[in-house]
C-alpha cells in the first residue's frame, strides 16, 4: 500500500487490534483453497456470496473458526456437504462438526450469504461511481477481508483461489490470478479468475466497472512471456496509457535484482479503483485511486512501490501484522533502488533525504495499529539502507535474494529476516536491529569538532583529530559505521575515511599529506542521522 502524505490511517478503534479479531482457534486450520462466487448488485448496493473453503485441520478439534462480519446474512451453511450448527459474533463464525476433526483431515465449509458489506478500514468494500458509472472495488488490508467473504484472515494463511464475479454484462470484473473464462448468461457476465500461486486473504480483491482494457507483454530473461493488463475508466484511457507505461521495464529490474517475477504464470496488472488515498498491491492486479491517473507520469514511484510488493508482501507475506515493515519498509526502499538504477546516485540520495524525518514515533517492529505511518515506511526503508552500508552491497543484495528465495509463496517474520542477514553477513547484527527496529528511537543526532594537531615537518604529514558526540536524548548510544570525507586545497583529491562509532563520544586521529580545509560526516547519507560541525 502507498498512502500519499499518510493522510489515511485505520480509523475504527474497535478493529485495530488483530488479536481481538483473529482468535487463537484460527491457528487450528490451514486453508488450502477458496472458491469464491460473488454476484454484484450495484443498484441495491448488495452482494450475493457463495464461498467454499477447503481447509486442513492442524490440531484436534470439533469446531472451525473463521472471520466473517455478521451483518451479512447467511442463507445456508454446509460442513462437508451437511447442514450443521454455527454460531456468530460480530466478526467471527464458529462452525461445529458432529464428529471430532483430527490433524490432516480435510474439511469443506460452504457459506451462502447476501447483504450489504460494511466499508471499513481503508475501503474494504465500496459501491461507488466514477463519472456516473458504477464502480465496485475492495481494499481489505490489513484485516477487513471478512467484511465481504468468510475467511481465515491471517496474513500467514495462504491458499489457492478461484473467483467468479457475476454482474451486469456491461461491466468488466477483475480479480487476482489468471482470467480463465468469461461467460454470458442472459444479461449477466461472469468472470472466472484462478490463482496458480497461494494468496493471503488481505490481498484478495475484486474491481468491477465499465473499464477500458489495454495490455503489454513482459518477456523474462528465460524468454517466457506474461501479459501486463491495464484497466482504466474510459475517460482516463489516454492518461492511463501514459501513466501505466514502463511496467515491463520495472518488472525486469526487480526480476534481475531479486529473482523472477513470482506470479509469471498469471499476470501483472493495474486497475483504477475507489481508494483515493493512493494504491494497493493486490496480488497480480494493483489498484490505483482514480484521482492519481492524470497522464502526467507523476506517480512512477507509486507503481514501482506496488510492483515491488509482489516480491516483498505478496510472495513473501508478513507472518503477522507486527512484521508490516517487511512489506512497507521494503517497498519504500525498492522505490529508492529503482531511482538509483534509472536516475543515478544523486537522485537516489535526494530520495533518501526525503525519507529522513526528524522524528519517527513508535517502533518499526510491532507498531500496533499505527501500521501505515512514516516510521514503518521511511524508517523501515532506512533500516535496509543502513544494513546495506553495514554489510556492503554484494552481501546486502544476496541477503534480499536469499530471504526472498527461502520464504517465497509463504510468510516470514522479522526474526526470519534477521537470521538470513546474520547468516549471509556472518555478523552479529543484534545491536543493529535492536536500536533501529525494536527501540522507539529517532534518528542519530551528533556534533563533531576537528583540528589539525601537529605537522611533522620532515615527512610533510598532518595529524588530524576528529571528535564525534551523540546528542540525541531518546537513545543513549547508537552503534554505527560512518563515512567522513576530508577536503583539501583544489588540487588535492578528497580523502575518504570510515569509522565505527560505539560510544557516546569518540575521537579518531588521521594522518594526511596535506592540511584539511574542511570535513563532512555522512556526506552521502549512508546513516539516518544529522551530523553538525561545532567549534
Ligand atoms: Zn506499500
Amino acid at each position: 500500500m502507498r498512502n500519499l502524505d499518510f493522510k489515511y490511517n485505520l480509523i475504527d478503534p474497535d478493529v485495530d487490534k488483530d488479536s481481538a479479531y483473529v482468535l487463537p482457534q484460527q491457528f487450528d486450520i490451514d486453508v488450502l483453497h477458496y472458491l469464491i462466487r460473488i454476484s454484484l448488485y450495484p443498484e441495491k448496493k448488495e452482494i450475493g456470496g457463495d464461498v467454499t473453503i477447503s481447509a486442513q485441520i492442524l490440531h484436534t478439534t470439533n469446531s472451525v473458526y473463521l472471520n466473517f462480519y455478521d451483518n451479512l446474512v447467511i442463507d445456508s451453511l454446509f460442513f462437508n456437504q451437511q447442514a450443521v450448527k454455527y454460531e456468530r459474533s460480530e466478526k467471527n463464525l464458529k462452525v461445529t462438526s458432529d464428529k471430532v476433526l483430527n490433524p490432516s483431515d480435510t474439511v469443506s465449509i460452504r457459506v451462502v450469504y447476501h447483504g450489504s458489506p460494511k466499508n471499513l478500514g481503508f475501503s474494504s468494500f465500496v459501491f461507488g461511481e466514477v463519472n456516473d458509472i458504477s464502480m465496485v472495488s475492495t481494499l481489505s488490508e490489513p484485516y477487513f477481508a471478512s467484511t465481504w467473504f468468510p475467511c481465515n484472515d491471517r496474513p500467514d494463511d495462504k491458499a489457492l483461489m478461484d473467483m467468479y464475479i457475476t454482474s451486469d454484462s456491461v461491466y468488466t470484473s477483475i480479480s487476482n490470478g489468471k482470467l480463465m473464462e468469461v461467460s454470458v448468461k442472459d444479461s449477466l457476465k461472469t468472470f472466472h479468475y484462478k490463482t496458480f500461486y497461494p494468496i493471503t486473504p488481505y490481498l484478495i480483491c475484486l474491481y468491477s466497472s465499465k473499464y477500458s482494457h489495454f495490455s503489454e507483454t513482459y518477456v523474462s530473461a528465460e524468454q517466457d512471456t506474461m501479459p501486463i493488463d491495464y484497466y482504466a475508466i474510459p475517460k482516463h484511457l489516454e492518461y492511463a496509457k501514459k501513466d501505466f507505461a514502463g511496467h515491463a521495464k520495472m518488472i525486469s529490474f526487480f526480476a534481475k535484482l531479486f529473482g523472477e517475477y513470482p506470479f509469471i504464470k498469471e499476470k501483472y496488472g493495474v486497475a483504477e479503483f475507489l481508494w483515493e488515498g493512493g494504491a494497493m498491491e493486490h496480488q497480480t492486479i494493483t489498484g490505483i485511486g482514480t484521482s492519481f491517473v492524470k497522464g502526467k507520469g507523476r506517480y512512477e514511484e507509486i507503481y514501482v512501490h506496488e510492483l515491488s510488493h509482489h516480491w516483498f508482501g505478496d510472495c513473501v507475506s508478513p507472518r503477522s501484522w507486527k512484521d508490516i515493515w517487511l512489506n512497507e519498509g521494503f517497498a519504500t526502499y525498492c522505490e529508492a533502488l529503482y531511482i538509483e538504477q534509472v536516475y543515478g546516485k544523486e537522485q537516489f540520495e535526494s530520495k533518501m533525504q526525503t525519507l529522513k524525518l526528524p522524528v519517527f514515533s513508535g517502533t518499526v517492529y510491532d507498531p500496533q495499529y499505527n501500521m501505515f505511518s512514516p516510521t514503518i515506511y521511511y524508517k523501515g526503508g532506512w533500516i535496509l539502507h543502513m544494513l546495506r552500508f553495514e554489510v556492503g552491497d554484494s552481501v546486502f543484495f544476496s541477503i534480499l535474494r536469499e530471504y526472498f528465495n527461502t520464504y517465497k509463496y509463504g510468510s516470514a517474520s522479522t526474526q526470519d529476516f534477521i537470521t538470513v542477514a546474520e547468516q549471509l553477513s556472518k555478523k552479529d547484527l543484534s545491536q543493529f536491529f535492536d536500536q533501529w527496529l525494536y527501540k522507539p528511537s529517532n534518528i542519530i543526532t551528533a556534533t563533531y569538532t576537528w583540528k589539525t594537531e601537529e605537522f611533522v615537518e620532515k615527512d610533510s604529514l598532518y595529524s588530524v583529530r576528529i571528535t564525534l558526540k551523540q546528542t540525541q536524548t531518546d537513545y543513549s548510544c547508537f552503534h554505527f559505521p560512518v563515512n567522513i570525507e576530508w577536503f583539501f586545497d583544489e588540487r588535492t583529491p578528497i580523502e575518504k575515511t570510515r569509522v565505527y562509532i560505539d560510544k557516546p563520544e569518540q575521537s579518531f586521529v588521521f594522518v594526511f599529506k596535506h592540511k584539511p580545509q574542511s570535513v563532512m560526516v555522512n556526506p552521502h547519507l549512508d546513516i539516518l542521522g544529522e551530523f553538525t560541525e561545532t567549534q
